[in-house]
């Protein structure tokens, strides 16, 4: 039985390898379209990735530009000058029998990522280094036989290789959600994860803490998910705590994660480099890029989380509330904007504004999008969020009415004189002093209020609550309850 006393004397350490598909139109060296998930199999295939003899591939120039862009998302030097390599191995998937990829001069080299953790921390993890290769194809196993699909063969990856600089699963899945973060505000990828747009391996061993040794690692590959990243981590250190203390050994090998397990399973034992064989590939030539090229490519970038991460520093939110503005730009992206019409209002210098709005959109407007039966209609939501803002803050609107305002007009086509639409709906508060000292003294020479007014004035505060609920109905609803309650304790 291993306790959490046992499990306290282990430090594990953790490595993560990440392929992240390259948002191009075509593959990395042939000319056929790059998206094939609603493909008949076997059939955006060319000469190329099925690899007959003679062909020839031409690399992709688009690729190259997207990893450019994801060396400055990973804090990375772009290296001026990197090649492609051929890395043998035998599979039906791969009918080149080697993967081109880079070995020996990747594109990327080293970097940090700074990942922002849950208690509002931040740990780096350094990036060894970050390469181009193309995919192999997928295969389907079907009891007795087995069918092999060449449509992802030949697709653009980079995989970026991270220094062993995690020591926990909370700090392996941050690490791993902030990549995504990366390489989707970059544009390097669509980052859709359902299709295998970003799959993690995760590479875990234990050793005694204070021991000057790493344990032996196993690797877990093809984690698509952040989650599955944390629960595989979690397994293996338990795992392989478990078998150092039986005295066992650990071997070395690649093992998968059985999502409906919950586990990690082995599945061959590791190959070392030199099983591979590689070798410089002869038909590609280098990828040279002089400093300037890499300066104006990395230029033209969209901010990345970080950089956002900073603009809304000045709003003072919790870690949550910003990840939550993030990871929903991303989710909505090219439908509905979040992170610039808050940005516009903190330009403008309105920090009590620009908060009031992105708390709106946080608890607001973000779980509204979330829910399926929501129609979003044309307007814009940044007017209404405004208008609401000021309505709300010269309390003419409560928050319940504001909310419901929000809710009858997000839906529109267009919008109405919004003041105007609050108003016809009674939403609206009286909180004109004038007019509240009228309902104000009805209420106090109304009979029924006698008791609770000799009650108040006899030191029992709490009746206030009747009080101001008398002036609520009186109003119709439509009082301002705060006012009420001071202008009540006044003319008492
Ligand atoms: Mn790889």
């Amino acid at each position: 039985m291993i306790t959490d006393e046992i499990l306290a004397k282990y430090e594990m350490t953790i490595g993560v390898e990440c392929h992240v598909q390259l948002a191009t139109k075509t593959k990395l060296f042939s000319g056929v379209d790059n998206d094939a998930r609603d493909k008949e199999p076997n059939s955006v295939v060319s000469p190329i990735d099925y690899a007959l003899p003679g062909m020839l591939p031409v690399l992709n120039r688009r690729a190259v530009d997207l990893a450019i862009k994801a060396g400055k998302a990973l804090g990375s030097k772009v290296a001026n000058i990197s090649r492609f390599d051929r890395k043998h191995y035998f599979y039906p998937d791969l009918p080149k029998g080697y993967q081109t990829t880079q070995m020996y001069q990747p594109i990327i080299l080293s970097g940090t990522v700074e990942v922002p953790l849950e208690d509002g921390s931040t740990t780096n993890v350094r990036i060894h280094h970050a390469h181009l290769e193309e995919d192999a194809g997928k295969l389907s196993h079907h009891g007795d036989y087995s069918l092999v699909d060449l449509n992802r063969a030949g697709t653009p990856l980079i995989e970026i290789v991270s220094e062993p600089d995690m020591h926990s699963a909370t700090e392996a899945k941050a690490y791993a959600a902030e990549l995504y973060r990366l390489m989707t505000f970059a544009g390097v990828t669509y980052g859709d994860l359902y299709h295998g747009n970003m799959r993690f391996d995760v590479n875990v061993s234990v050793a005694l803490k204070g021991a000057d040794k790493l344990g032996i690692r196993t690797e877990t590959k093809n984690l698509n998910s952040f989650r599955s990243v944390e629960r595989a981590v979690e397994y293996e250190f338990r795992r392989q705590v478990e078998l150092v203390e039986k005295g066992e050994r650990i071997i070395q090998e690649t093992r998968g994660w059985d999502e409906a397990k919950q586990k990690t399973t082995s599945q061959r034992s590791k190959e070392n480099a030199q099983d591979y064989r590689y070798m410089p590939d002869a038909d590609i030539p280098p990828i040279i890029l002089s400093d300037q090229e890499i300066a104006e490519i990395q230029a033209d970038m969209p901010k990345l989380p970080g950089e956002w991460r900073n603009i809304l520093s000045s709003l003072d939110l919790s870690y949550q509330a910003v990840e939550t503005l993030l990871d929903a730009e991303n989710e909505f992206r090219g439908k509905i904007e979040f992170l610039n019409t808050i940005k516009s209002i903190i330009d403008d210098g309105d920090y009590e504004k620009a908060k009031f709005i992105a708390n709106w959109q946080i608890n607001i407007l973000i779980p509204m999008l979330r829910d399926e039966a929501f129609v979003f209609g044309k307007v814009n939501h940044l007017e209404l969020e405004a208008t609401i803002y000021e309505l709300v803050k010269s309390e003419k609107l409560s928050s319940t009415n504001a909310k419901q305002l929000f809710k009858d007009l997000i839906s529109a086509d267009s919008l109405p004189n919004i003041e105007k639409f609050a108003e016809d709906k009674g939403y609206i508060q009286v909180s004109d002093e004038g007019a509240m000292v009228a309902i104000i003294d009805e209420v106090l020479n109304d009979p029924i209020s006698v008791k609770a007014v000799a009650d108040f004035k006899s030191g029992n505060e709490k009746v206030i609550g009747f009080l101001v609920g008398q002036v609520m109905k009186k109003s119709g609803g439509k009082a301002n309850p705060g006012l009420a309650q001071k202008l009540l304790k006044e003319r008492m």
